[in-house]
C-alpha cells in the first residue's frame, strides 16, 4: 500500500456552508519532537497537542512569520512552548515537576496545566506589529482555551478538536510512535452578516443578556465536527481527504494543497556561544562542570559543549 501523505496542514472549504477549515496530521515530525525529550506520557501528549494546535493556527499566517503558543501556569506542567515558523517548521518543549505529575489525580490536560494563561503570539518580523492574544487557563484544556480565544478576541465562530497519543506500529518490531492530529472549522461566510450575531431587540431592558442566534449552516458544520473520533484524527491509514469526506460529503468539501510540516530548531553553537559571552565571568565560572560548560537546547535537546576559554570568546 502506498504511504499516505503525512505531516501536513491541509486547508479546506465547505462552500455551501460558508465554512473554512484546516486539518493537521502529524506522524514522524511529532514523534521526533517527543523522542527528543524524556517526558512522562501525559506531558508528551500535552506537548504533542500543543504542536498540532500551533501548526493549525500558524498555518494561517499570510506572510513569513512565526506563531508561538506558550502556557504559563501553576500546575505540574508550568510551561508548554510550541512554535511554528512559516512555511511549516515546528518545535516544542514542556517544563514540569515530575513528582507532581506522578501524584496528579485525575490526570487531564486541564489538571496538568492548572491555573494561569495561554499566550499566542504572531511575529511577522520587524516591519510588522507583533500581535499577542492571551486567554486565561483554569484547569482548561488547550482546545477549550482556543475556543475562548476565538470567541472573545476574533469573534469568529470556531470549533476545533485536538488529539495526540502513541500508536503501536505494526511490523516485526513493535515500537511506539507518537502521532497528533487536529481539525478546525470556522464560519466565514462570503458576504458577512450571516455569522452568529446578537439579536437587537428594542424591548430588551438595558443590560439584559441578548440571545445569540447561530446560523443553521454553522450549527451543522460544528455538530458534524463534534462527531470526529480521536482515533480518526490519529489514524495513519486514514487520509485527510477521506476523513473530510466522511464528515462533509453531503455539502461537498474542497481541499487545497497542503503545507508540509517539518521539525526544526533554530539553535546553533554560534548563538549559544553569543549568549554565554554575555554572562559575567563569575557566572560563566559557576557553569563549569568537569572542566567544561554544557548547554542543552530546551527545544531539541542538543547539547553544546564549550571549554571555559571558548565560552569567554577566546579561541
Ligand atoms: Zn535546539
Amino acid at each position: 500500500m502506498a504511504e499516505l501523505p503525512d505531516n501536513l496542514v491541509m486547508p479546506f472549504e465547505i462552500k455551501p456552508l460558508g465554512v473554512r477549515g484546516r486539518i493537521v496530521r502529524l506522524g514522524a515530525v511529532v514523534n521526533d519532537i517527543i523522542s527528543r525529550h524524556d517526558y512522562p506520557m501525559p506531558v508528551s501528549a500535552l506537548l504533542a497537542e500543543a504542536v498540532a494546535l500551533s501548526a493549525m493556527l500558524g498555518a494561517s499566517l499570510k506572510f513569513e512569520g512565526k506563531f508561538i503558543l506558550q502556557t504559563n501556569t501553576d500546575g505540574p506542567v508550568d510551561m508548554v512552548v510550541s512554535d511554528f515558523a512559516s512555511p511549516g517548521k515546528v518545535r516544542g518543549y514542556a517544563r514540569f515537576d515530575g513528582p507532581r505529575v506522578d501524584e496528579l489525580d485525575p490526570v487531564t490536560p486541564g489538571t496538568l496545566l492548572g491555573k494561569g494563561h495561554l499566550a499566542m503570539t504572531v511575529d511577522q518580523g520587524v516591519d510588522m506589529e507583533r500581535y499577542q492574544g492571551i486567554v486565561p487557563l483554569d484547569r482548561t484544556s488547550l482546545s477549550e482555551a482556543a475556543h475562548t480565544y476565538f470567541a472573545r478576541s476574533e469573534q469568529i465562530p470556531t470549533r476545533l478538536r485536538l488529539s495526540a497519543g502513541p500508536l503501536l506500529e505494526r511490523g516485526p518490531r513493535a515500537a511506539q510512535s507518537w502521532r497528533a492530529g487536529a481539525i478546525m472549522v470556522q464560519h466565514l461566510p462570503r458576504h458577512g452578516g450571516m455569522s452568529p450575531m446578537r439579536m437587537t431587540s428594542g424591548d430588551a431592558p438595558d443590560g439584559a443578556e441578548e440571545p445569540l442566534t447561530e446560523n443553521d449552516d454553522w450549527v451543522k458544520a460544528r455538530l458534524l465536527l463534534d462527531t470526529v473520533e480521536d482515533h480518526e484524527l490519529l489514524d495513519p491509514t486514514l487520509s485527510p481527504e477521506t476523513l473530510l469526506y466522511r464528515l462533509y460529503h453531503e455539502d461537498g468539501v474542497t481541499v487545497y494543497p497542503p503545507i508540509a510540516l517539518e521539525r526544526h530548531c533554530t539553535c546553533s553553537r554560534e548563538k549559544i556561544g553569543d549568549v554565554l559571552r554575555r554572562f559575567s565571568g563569575e557566572d560563566r565560572t559557576d557553569m563549569i562542570e568537569d572542566g567544561v560548560i554544557n548547554v542543552t537546547c530546551e527545544f531539541c535537546s542538543t547539547t553544546y559543549r564549550f571549554t571555559p576559554e571558548e565560552a569567554e570568546g577566546k579561541d
